[in-house]
Formats: structure tokens, sequence, C-alpha cells
């Protein structure tokens, strides 16, 4: 089959670090065209919005779009209206109902929607469902705690509404999560803090369970200065499980049994491939729901104020 031809919209941190690499060593997609307010990407043609881009350059069939979630709607609505396959990167926007409304667009046009959600990709995730889908979990603790200062700098949209503050990085935490335990979860109670400066929480403390009684906690923390975790432990009837690393390296009773090198992008655009070629969409938003849930559920903190 000859390759798709892909364009990105929003030309920033992850396009440069990740999709880039990853559309470059993918057969199945061929990168034609760009369209941000100032990104570009060498030997590419640029354009300034994704409207002027879809009038100069009709044979685009696919869009990644990459930019913050509070403006990833309005592209998605045109590039679906305009008959584009769509890969949204996480999180998919910055409502549940947008993105449903989205998906009802693809569906109704007859185009792939593909909600992204890389950290379900990381090496050692897939093992790490196989093992809890044989055992009895008793428990399970999920640490996310990093320095926003290191990873997000000079972002200021992580920190208004819709940014989703500690939540960009601990929606990767639930994508894995709602991805390898056996039965849904829900949130129970949750403590969001928030700096008085700021729209988004640097922290929350998330308590779910399950049909049966399973426990869940996750703490994530931006506030988090030398050594990081992204960290999920499972206590089990056949051991201490630890997903580590933000899911690459897997460990029972301390003895490691998984670990390869990450590849979560070219297996996210491998995923992607294999959508728009069977003419489906995946959009799951279960990782998103407990976000929403934990707004609407938490009780807030005020905190120190937040400066970079
Ligand atoms: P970013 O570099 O801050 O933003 C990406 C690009 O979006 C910017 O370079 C900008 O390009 C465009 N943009 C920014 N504000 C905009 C606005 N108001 N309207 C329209 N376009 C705007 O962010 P990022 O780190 O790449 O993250 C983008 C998305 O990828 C987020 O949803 C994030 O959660 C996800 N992600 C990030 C990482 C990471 O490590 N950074 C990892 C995985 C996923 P122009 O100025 O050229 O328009």
């Amino acid at each position: 089959m000859p390759p798709t031809k892909l364009a990105i919209v929003g030309v920033g941190k992850i396009v440069r670090d990740q999709h880039l690499p990853a559309i470059a060593a993918d057969p199945d997609f061929e990168l034609i065209a760009t369209a941000s307010r100032h990104g570009t990407v060498d030997g590419i043609p640029a354009f300034k919005s994704i409207e002027e881009m879809l009038e100069s350059v009709p044979g685009i069939e696919a869009v990644s779009l990459c930019m913050p979630p509070q403006y990833r709607y309005q592209a998605a609505h045109v590039a679906l209206s305009a008959g584009k396959h769509v890969f949204l990167e996480k999180p998919p926007g910055a409502t549940l109902s947008e993105v449903q409304d989205l998906a009802r667009l693809a569906e109704a046009k007859g185009v792939s929607l593909f909600a992204s959600w890389h950290s379900r990709y990381a090496p050692a995730v897939e093992a790490a469902r196989q093992f809890l889908a044989s055992t009895q979990i008793e428990s399970v603790h999920v640490n996310w705690k990093e320095d926003v200062r290191h990873w997000h700098p000079n972002q200021e949209w992580i920190w208004q509404a819709g940014g989703l503050g500690v939540f960009d990085p601990g929606i990767n935490a639930l994508s894995i999560v709602t991805h390898v335990l056996p039965r849904a979860i829900f949130l129970t109670g949750a403590t969001l803090e928030f700096p008085e400066n700021r729209d988004a929480p640097i922290a929350a403390d998330l308590v779910f369970a399950d049909s049966t009684g399973l426990g869940v906690r996750a703490e994530f923390d931006w506030r988090q200065t030398g050594k990081q975790s992204w960290d999920i432990v499972a206590k089990t009837a056949a051991g201490e499980m630890v997903l580590s690393e933000g899911g690459a390296k897997l460990s029972i009773d301390g003895k490691i049994v998984h670990e390869e090198p990450e590849r979560e992008y070219p297996s996210l655009y491998h995923r992607f491939s294999e959508i728009v070629r069977a003419g489906t969409s995946d959009v799951d938003l279960a990782p998103l729901t407990h976000v929403a849930d934990a707004f609407m559920l938490g009780r807030r903190k005020f905190v120190d104020a937040f400066y970079d």
C-alpha cells in the first residue's frame, strides 16, 4: 500500500522529540505539510493555519494534532469535516463532550479518529496486563511524581484551565492503569492542590475502587526534585508487581521480568496506520473520564503560588 500522506499541526516539543523520528522511520506515512503559527520542519512545506494548509495541499489524507488540548477541537473539526483521518495527541481534548462530538463526526465522515495514549505502548505494559489477569490483586498504588520545572519549562498552557496541570503527566498513569486492570475502576475521593496563582493543580491524591472493592490509590505531584517516580505497584497473590519508569520495566518481588527499549511513538503510528487501513476509530475516554471525575469530586486545597 502507498504511504498515507500526513500533515502535522502544532509543531512544538513533542513533535520534535517523538513524532518526527517516528514518522521518518515508518514506511506507512509520508509527512507532506505542517501548520503551526511559528514552528516549521526542515524541507516540509509550512503553513500558518490548518485551513490554509488544507486548501493549499489537497493530497493530505491524515493529520496529527499536537497543539495543547485546549486548542485541539477546532483543528480536529476542520480536519474531519474535510474528510481527513485524525491523530489526537494526549489528552484528546479539553472536555469529554468535545471528544465525543469529534468521534461522532469521524463516524459520519467515514474517517478514522485516534485518541492516542502513548504510555499504553510502553514496553512492559502488556506484560503487566497479562500478569495482573493471571492473579488476585490486593491493592494498587500509583506514584507519578516529577519536576515540572524540568519537564515543562515556559509552558503556560499547562497551568491554564483545560491544561490539566499535574494531570498532564498523571493521565499517562491513568491510561496505563485503565488498560492493565481487569475491571473498570471509579473515583471515590480526591484532593487536588492548586497553587494560589494558577488555574490547574500541582498535585493530586486520588482514591479509586472497582466493583469487587479493590482499592487503587494514585498520587501525582509536580514538585518532585531529585529522583523522578513513574511507578505502579500492585500487591497480588503472586507477589509484588512494580511497573516502573513509566511502563518501561516490570519486576515481580524485586526480580526484573520485562525490560526493553521504549518504542511508544513508533507503536502509536503503527496503531494509527492499522485503524486507517481497517476503516475504524480508536477513542477510549476512560483516562480523561477519571480526570474529569477528579475535578468534579475532588476537594480543593490552595497551596503556595508557583513561579517558573
Ligand atoms: P508545546 O511545545 O508547548 O506546544 C506544541 C505547539 O502547539 C507549540 O509549539 C505551538 O506551536 C502550538 N500552540 C501552542 N499554543 C497554542 C495555541 N494557543 N493555539 C494553537 N497552537 C498553539 O507542547 P508539547 O510539549 O509539544 O505538548 C503538546 C501536546 O503533546 C500536549 O497535549 C501534551 O500533553 C502532549 N505530549 C507532550 C509530551 C512532552 O514530553 N512534551 C509528551 C507526550 C505528549 P506554534 O506556536 O508554532 O503554533
